[in-house]
């Protein structure tokens, strides 16, 4: 048999208050390789969609309590079901409930007693359309997927996965606007690696990168998850701490300090002083800046007298 499902065999529903109808109907489907699943009302019928989520539903209109055009509109206008056809079984060949048919939602008819051949045609429609449907569906889902992974790349560094350079001037620009408006402080700590250039040259880049993505994990371990860490560029790094004031950004800048002091990085013995240390600047808006690039410079600026000063320390005045 022609199948279009994407899972084995599609599941039809019939919903039918009177069980020879039922019968009939499930013979006809199962000899042309249909799986069904049955209903005899609608309140059943809607238990039946949302538990078995069929490809498709066959639907009597008349049956006591709520009737097919009830439970035609029901399904219909749920997000759930909306997108699964209908067929209505009416019981003669009326005007009048196509158009009420049509209205409830229903994609397609049938009039009892029907043909065989006329059943099992509109079903193969219906359930081509169907596969469609959920073809486009996955299509769409694995496109949001894409993106979603696409805007992750976009805003991510390459070798120590933190955030890039694009991405932390975009969230540090829109943390200075809310701490702006709702009166906030921010901290913002530069840090960068001492005599990177020695530990390249003696043990070689890839040695080299291990440390770039131990040190930026670090970072990342030891920081509150509405901190962001990200990779400014070459072996710089950068911490923004929202509603951070500058004694409490301190802290977090010398614990940072101490734990890459006493990290075992690769080849770490065989340094000159037997350490790998970073130096940092801590700037704060709005003590020390009344706009991000100010917040940067400031940072800066006290990064290079960490430097000057002897390294592996924290300059926040
Ligand atoms: P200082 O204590 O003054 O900061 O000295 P330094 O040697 O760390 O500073 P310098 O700016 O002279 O050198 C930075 C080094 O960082 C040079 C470069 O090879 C290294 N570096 C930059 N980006 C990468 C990278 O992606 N991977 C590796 N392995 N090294 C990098
Ligand atoms: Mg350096
Ligand atoms: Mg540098």
């Amino acid at each position: 048999m022609e199948t279009l499902s994407t899972n084995g065999k599609p599941v039809i529903l019939i919903v039918d208050d009177i069980p020879v109808n039922i019968q009939l109907i499930q013979s006809y489907l199962a000899v042309a390789g249909y799986q069904t699943v049955v209903a005899q009302n609608g309140e059943e019928a809607i238990f039946r969609v949302r538990e078995s989520l069929p490809d498709l539903i066959l639907l009597d209109v008349m049956m006591p309590k709520m009737n097919g055009l009830d439970t035609c509109r029901i399904l219909k206008q749920s997000k759930q079901t909306q997108h699964i056809p209908i067929i209505m079984v009416t019981a003669l060949n009326e005007l009048d409930d196509k158009i009420r048919g049509i209205e409830a939602g229903a994609d397609d008819f049938i009039s009892k007693p029907f043909n065989r051949l006329e059943l099992l045609a509109r079903v193969k429609s219906l359930l081509r359309l169907k596969f469609y449907h959920d073809q486009l569906q996955e299509k769409l889902r694995l496109l949001e997927q894409a993106k979603e992974q696409l805007r992750t790349l976009a805003v991510t560094d390459g070798l120590t996965n933190v955030y890039n350079y694009r991405y932390f001037r975009e969230y540090l620009g829109q943390e200075f606007r809310r701490a702006e408006r709702h009166k906030l402080v921010v901290s913002l700590v530069m840090m960068d690696i001492d005599f990177f250039k020695n530990y390249n040259d003696t043990h070689g880049h890839l040695a080299g990168d291990d440390v770039l993505r131990q040190v930026a994990q670090l970072m990342k371990k030891n920081t509150r998850s509405i901190d962001v860490v990200a990779r400014y560029g070459g072996e710089e790094f950068v911490l923004v701490l929202p509603e951070t004031n500058k004694s409490a950004a301190k802290i977090v800048a010398e614990k940072v300090r101490m734990l890459i002091e006493t990290q075992a990085f690769p080849h770490k013995p065989k340094q000159a002083n037997g350490h790998l240390t970073v130096s940092m600047g801590v700037a704060t808006f709005p003590d020390d800046a009344k706009t991000s690039d100010g917040l940067i410079q400031c940072a800066d600026q006290r990064l290079y007298r960490a430097k000057a000063e002897g390294r592996n320390r924290v300059v926040d005045q």
